[in-house]
């Protein structure tokens, strides 16, 4: 089975277009209707194709406005190759605020490389692998912490071991340039069913960001994105001639195994004893699970199992077993 997206943008044509993708939907009160995802293809001469995604999940928002800046700014004499821009990769969660989509509940950001014939998420994940992805030479991801997520603005990379140097070396010059305080190395744990994560398996130089939290958006963080994303669309070559602004040394890192990664040992409710950015040691007290069902139980406590950076943790105090509490990053050398 091909696509079911249609859209109303020729990637093939010269100049500047601004549309949609349509994705068919027949709810309850609908026959023939689409969902439309907001794209534009701005394509001038010769140059590299360079895609640059928002709102994968749908409550991280500097991405979407940083993208939809750039296709009212963007003029077609200014490209060199095509600029394609998504900013709202998945259009339902971003209307309702939510991680997941509302329609299927899926992640688009474990779907790929999606199913035709599959829920909406994945029918729409098949059309980016396949008529997207297909033309890309750069993709650039950008998301946030979410509504759920507190997390250092920070890059990151796949630099699996077994990886093309050239592939390497080419997403370690995007993290560089694009020039946060930090950079994830990651091996995605050998999962590829991440837009990012499938762009970099099929050999396309690709960089990931976070650079929001909490589900709000400050000036700080909208600029921040912006500054970041003008640094390696000129990098590429797609918009030689755009003004950019110097970025910071990025500091190598990496989440190193399980152990970073602290999870609630059983449902209620946490206390959290650390800072986001906190040097974290083994064995340090991480916080408090309390059980307010059972208030006679003394609360247990949680200890981190390594040591490193703290790079992320849940802002919601109710958690369930598993639950993530904190992930933690140590340094490694600039590959
Ligand atoms: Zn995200």
């Amino acid at each position: 089975m091909d696509t079911t997206v249609f859209s109303d943008i020729d990637w093939n044509r010269e100049g500047k277009q601004i549309g949609s993708l349509r994705l068919p939907y027949s709810p309850d009160d609908d026959a023939w209707g689409v969902i439309p995802f907001p794209a534009a293809s701005i394509r001038h001469g010769d140059g590299p194709v360079v895609v640059v995604s928002g709102a994968v999940h749908g409550d991280e928002y500097e991405g979407p406005m940083v993208i939809a800046e750039l296709m009212r700014q963007i003029r077609s004499e200014q490209v060199c190759g095509q600029l394609i821009l998504l900013p709202a990769l998945n259009a339902p969660a971003m209307r309702a605020g939510r991680r997941t989509s509302p329609i299927d509940h899926l992640n688009l950001n474990r779907v790929f490389p999606g199913d035709h014939g599959g829920a909406p998420t994945e029918q729409i994940a098949g059309y980016v692998a396949e008529h997207i992805f297909a033309r890309a030479d750069y993709y650039l991801d950008l998301h946030a912490g979410g509504r759920t997520l507190f997390i250092e603005p920070s890059a990151h990379v796949v630099l699996a071991d077994g990886m093309d140097a050239a592939l390497a070396r080419s997403n370690a010059e995007l993290a560089e340039v694009f020039g946060v305080p930090i950079t994830v190395q990651t091996s995605n744990m050998g999962d590829y069913r991440t837009s990012a994560g499938y762009a970099s398996h099929k050999g396309i130089p690709t960089l990931a960001a976070e650079m929001g939290m909490g589900g709000w958006v400050t000036g700080d963080s909208v600029g921040a994105t912006r500054d970041a994303t003008r640094r390696v669309l000129k990098h590429t070559g797609v918009l030689p001639d755009i003004d950019t602004v110097p970025g910071q040394a990025t500091r190598w890192t990496r989440i190193d195994g399980a152990n970073a990664y602290l999870f609630a040992p059983f449902d209620g409710y946490f206390e959290r004893r650390f800072m986001l950015g906190e040097s974290i040691e083994a064995g340090q007290l991480a916080g408090l699970m309390h059980q307010l069902s059972r208030p006679a139980l003394e609360p247990e406590p949680v200890y981190f199992q390594s040591s490193g950076t703290l790079y992320a943790h849940g802002l919601v105090g109710h958690v369930r077993a598993g639950q993530n509490l904190a992930v933690l990053v140590q340094d490694v050398a600039r590959p």
